[in-house]
């Protein structure tokens, strides 16, 4: 593998609006249009700064473990009778997803903009953990936002994140999730702005984080379109990932955006049913899932899961990760233009394409990461046998351990 410096494909999205066709922009709070600003011209500096990119790559290569392998998947692959099945382990990154990408990018942002503190806000913990690695690694301040309701659910991610000397702020309000964190998150930021760095999980949020984010996980495609290239002499056929966020789907597909010949699949989680409040499937309408239209949540204008009313809808699915009623701008802006295709899968099919994964190739997937198996598993007896798909192993099982045994 070549160091990979320069990690970043070149793309005419989203434009200096930070718009993706319609979707994306920037609906901020006025007090927020400077910090906001001010991110985007730290960001824009970096991007030319060989330091900055140096660190970057060096970080990713030492700490977190890149390159991440691409596996090929023998055995499943003969289960299901083809296709050739490529695996990208960002399950054997530091801390067990790919999310530490994008945390050591904006760490060395961080750093870079002179801020000493960093907030987040964490669902089931992943991205809280690997927030607060980096910030230790980096002598960073790390301050944790958690709904206690998630924090009961996720006892073992707390633990980790204060072992890792973050502070783990509960928040008692709301539904106590997700959602009521990231407000408290942005009251936070809000009041703090001039010492504070705000470090969003995934490519959500007001512009400029949905191309920032993409672009420090956009490491993932570019890895493996040089590794397929490799080992097959060829491009893959289909590319498979889940879709929460949008984060770890995007990175795989970037690189291979302009080459027409590749098919890109997106999962989103189809949770009990295809009612509004049954599932997270926001792209999915084709595949028969209510709920969902264009809005704004959290900075950004996308397709977001509401009521009649415009309030933002409760979700459901038995992967934390993939629970958002919103996704990121880009993915809204490549499913109009039918460049890359969003289904939905339920929580039993998930359940069991992670113990298919497990039995046939010895690996404990993410419940996030088992929605896109489930579909490449659907999706199988109607692909040629002999083209080859990748499928990104966004992270690992062993924080489900807990869920999977309730449903076996
Ligand atoms: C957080 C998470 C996801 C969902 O987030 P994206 O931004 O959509 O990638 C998927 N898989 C794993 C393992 C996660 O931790």
């Amino acid at each position: 593998m070549t160091a990979a410096v320069h990690p970043q494909p070149a793309s005419e999205w989203p434009d200096v609006h930070g718009r993706f066709g319609p979707y994306g922009g920037r609906y901020v709070p006025e007090t927020l249009v400077e910090p906001i600003e001010e991110l985007e011209r730290a960001y824009s500096a970096a991007q030319a700064d060989d330091t900055f990119l140096s660190a970057f790559a060096h970080l990713l290569k030492t700490f977190a473990g890149r390159p991440t392998p691409l596996d090929f998947a023998a055995r499943l692959t003969e289960h299901l009778g083809g296709p050739r099945i490529y695996l990208k382990r960002e399950d054997l990154l530091h801390t067990g997803a790919h999310k530490i990408n994008n945390c050591i990018g904006q760490g060395l942002l961080a750093l870079r903009m002179k801020k000493p503190r960093v907030i987040a806000e964490t669902g089931a913990g992943q991205h809280g953990v690997a927030t607060a690695a980096v910030c230790a690694r980096l002598g960073l301040e790390c301050c944790v936002y958690m709904g206690t309701e998630d924090m009961e659910r996720q006892g073992l991610n707390v633990g980790r994140m204060k072992m890792l000397g973050a502070a783990v702020t509960p928040v008692d309000s709301g539904s106590r999730t997700l959602k009521d964190a990231i407000n408290e998150a942005m009251r936070d930021w809000v009041t703090n702005v001039r010492t504070t760095h705000y470090l969003l999980g995934s490519v959500l949020g007001a512009h400029p984080y949905p191309r920032m984010v993409r672009d420090f996980q956009s490491i993932i495609g570019c890895e493996a379109r040089e590794q397929i290239l490799e080992a097959e002499g060829r491009l893959p056929g289909t590319l498979f990932a889940c879709v929460g966020g949008g984060s770890n789907s995007i990175g795989l597909f970037h690189a291979f955006l302009s080459d027409s010949g590749v098919r890109m699949v997106g999962v989103e989680a189809g949770g009990r049913g295809t009612h509004l409040g049954e599932h997270a499937a926001r792209l999915a309408a084709a595949a028969g899932y209510t709920g969902a239209r264009p809005g704004v949540l959290q900075g950004t204008y996308t397709w977001v899961l509401q009521t009649d009313a415009g309030q933002i809808a409760t979700t459901h699915s038995v992967s934390a990760g993939l629970d958002y009623p919103a996704v990121g701008p880009e993915h809204a802006w490549l499913a109009d233009r039918g460049r890359a295709e969003y289904t939905a899968v339920s929580d039993e099919a998930a359940v069991d394409a992670a113990r298919t994964l497990s039995r046939t190739e010895g690996i404990l997937c993410a419940l996030e990461t088992a929605h896109a198996v489930a579909e490449l598993i659907r999706r199988a007896p109607t692909l040629s046998r002999d083209s080859a798909v990748i499928l990104n192993v966004s992270g690992r099982g062993d924080k489900d351990m807990a869920t999977l045994a309730r449903h076996l």
